[in-house]
């Protein structure tokens, strides 16, 4: 299999629909897809229509398969694959794999993917929607994972009104883990540090790992105090004994030495 290097320059090449995420994204995995435009859930926090110059309105009105989506998708397996590029693919960044939509194309793409020997990864608030497609999961390669950001019903809805509730989202990465499927739990954004707190508390029994983030640009996190929160989730996970990952905005306040892998073989 070739380097992430040469992943990253294969997939710039093409421009294609499976790419290599930068930056921030780039630390949840090495190549992502976006089966469409748009999401329905609402995310308050959600900094996607600003990147895509797209009205919030029309963002959160719905989302919409991408032109052709399909076939440039299976385009872009085979010259991957063709190249040797291989590995995770991430579904998705700029909408979700299970908004409250059609998410029939959701189940294509993950078709696809396996077609071409790709292992996958699910991020998604849409909870036990998800599960529709749990017999597409193949333990040693793919991945559920879940965004969550309170635990409580009334904070989830005011923040991402239209996404799954936390108890749903719970209630996905639960199955997913009994099917032994390796779960992920995003701790990002980060919107109230004791609520993240709670989750890792609440949730590790069937999470495998825990990736963890701030907030950046959200009012209500102007007062958060991220030294303390980073150093009192990395006691927490110590004293759990749980897989975490801190992102690069947060490992700035670990202490020197630190074990942060960024990249965690994501199967059991
Ligand atoms: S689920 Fe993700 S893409 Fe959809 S609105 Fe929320 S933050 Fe944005």
């Amino acid at each position: 299999m070739k380097s992430p290097q040469t992943l990253i320059i294969a997939t710039a090449a093409n421009r294609g629909i499976i790419y290599a995420p930068a930056g921030g994204a780039g630390e949840y995995a090495p190549l992502a897809v976006n089966p469409y435009r748009g999401c329905g859930h609402g995310c308050r926090y959600c900094y996607v229509p600003a990147v895509k110059h797209m009205p919030r309105a029309e963002f959160d009105a719905s989302a919409i398969p991408r032109e052709n989506f399909l076939a440039r998708l299976r385009r872009d397996a085979a010259n991957l694959q063709a190249v040797g590029v291989g590995g995770q693919v991430m579904l998705s960044f700029s909408t979700d794999p299970y908004h409250p939509g059609d998410t029939s194309l959701t189940r294509q793409t993950l078709e696809v993917l396996v077609e071409y020997k790709f292992d996958f990864c699910v991020l998604t608030k849409g909870g036990t929607r998800a599960l529709r497609d749990i017999d597409l999961y193949r333990p040693r390669h793919d991945c559920f994972a879940s965004t969550l950001t309170s635990l409580d019903d009334g904070f989830s809805h005011k923040w991402e009104p239209r996404a799954a509730l936390p108890g749903d989202r719970l209630a996905a990465l639960r199955t997913f883990s009994e099917r032994g499927i390796y779960t992920w739990v995003s701790l990002e954004p980060t919107l109230d540090a004791e609520s993240s707190l709670a989750i890792v508390e609440a949730t590790h029994s069937f999470v495998d790992l825990f990736k963890i983030g701030r907030a950046n640009y959200i009012g209500v996190t102007a007062k958060t105090d991220w030294k303390s929160y980073t150093l009192r989730m990395a006691e927490l996970c110590a004293r759990l004994s749980v897989a975490h990952y801190f992102k690069q905005d947060l490992a700035c306040y670990l202490p020197a030495g630190y074990p942060n892998r960024m990249r965690v073989e994501q199967h059991r």
